[in-house]
């Protein structure tokens, strides 16, 4: 009998699961586990760059006032704070969705848009990657940060983004992905799987789920690979 080909969905970092959702379930767990410190994780995982690196986001879609974004599994706001920034009126009015399957992490950015005073401007909406809450044509732009590779089926997230952007709208994945110089990738290595898990372990009191963030980058496509998935 021809053995079944593993795909994304088979598996949680390096760990082997039966379903699209049971890894759906373990990496809820993992993000109701890092949201209270996700912030403080991600500036010293990082040393700040990813600040730079959604900046930079930012730059490349050129965003004008006016459009509808929507920012998939946008958790704590970063990239929708940005946007908003970005395409706000003069009466700072923007319309910008964020949606993530996951509540704990809607709550961190609602907190945070409270705080920013922001609140009321945003559309907060728990939805699925693969199969999400909108219309057909919806929106002019969707974003998608250090989120698809979490996605069970990656080639689902990737139809429905399709299928919610207008005709012209455009997709931006911002992601990890694979070293392209040797020296790089052991360097990156050998900070990735050691510091990173000591990270979790020491200032989140969660070594596990940094593990899985080490192993899901190394499990997520490449370049040339998820280029043709899209
Ligand atoms: N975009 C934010 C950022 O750049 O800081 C958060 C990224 S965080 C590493 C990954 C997010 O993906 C989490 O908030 C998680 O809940 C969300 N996520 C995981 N699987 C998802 C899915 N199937 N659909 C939507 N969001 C998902």
């Amino acid at each position: 009998m021809a053995k079944e080909k593993k795909t994304d969905e088979h598996f949680f970092g390096f760990e082997e699961v039966s379903s699209a959702e049971a890894k759906m379930g373990r990496v809820r767990s993992v993000f109701e586990s890092v949201a209270g410190n996700y912030d403080i994780m991600n500036d010293l995982m990082s040393g700040g760059m990813h600040r730079l690196w959604k900046r930079r986001l930012i730059r490349l879609i050129r965003p004008r006032p006016g459009m509808e974004c929507l920012d998939v599994a946008g958790g704590t706001g970063d990239i929708a704070f940005l946007l908003h920034d970005a395409t706000k009126d003069k009466n700072g009015n923007s319309k910008i969705t964020v949606s993530d399957i996951n509540p704990a992490m809607l709550e961190v950015g609602q907190q945070r848009a409270i705080d920013r005073g922001l609140m009321n401007k945003l559309q907060w909406v728990e939805g699925n990657a693969e199969q999400l809450p909108f219309a057909d044509n919806a929106f002019d732009l969707y974003t998608i940060a250090f989120g698809l590779r979490n996605v069970s089926r990656i080639d689902k997230a990737l139809a429905d983004a399709y299928r919610i952007l207008k005709p012209g709208g455009r997709f931006f994945c911002l992601e990890f992905s694979k070293p392209v110089t040797s020296l790089f990738r052991k360097a990156y290595d050998l900070y990735s799987f050691n510091v990173i898990p000591f990270l979790g372990e020491k200032v989140a009191n969660d070594r596990e789920s940094y593990q899985y963030l080490v192993e899901s980058i190394r499990q997520f496509p490449d370049q040339k690979t998820l280029q043709k998935k899209m």
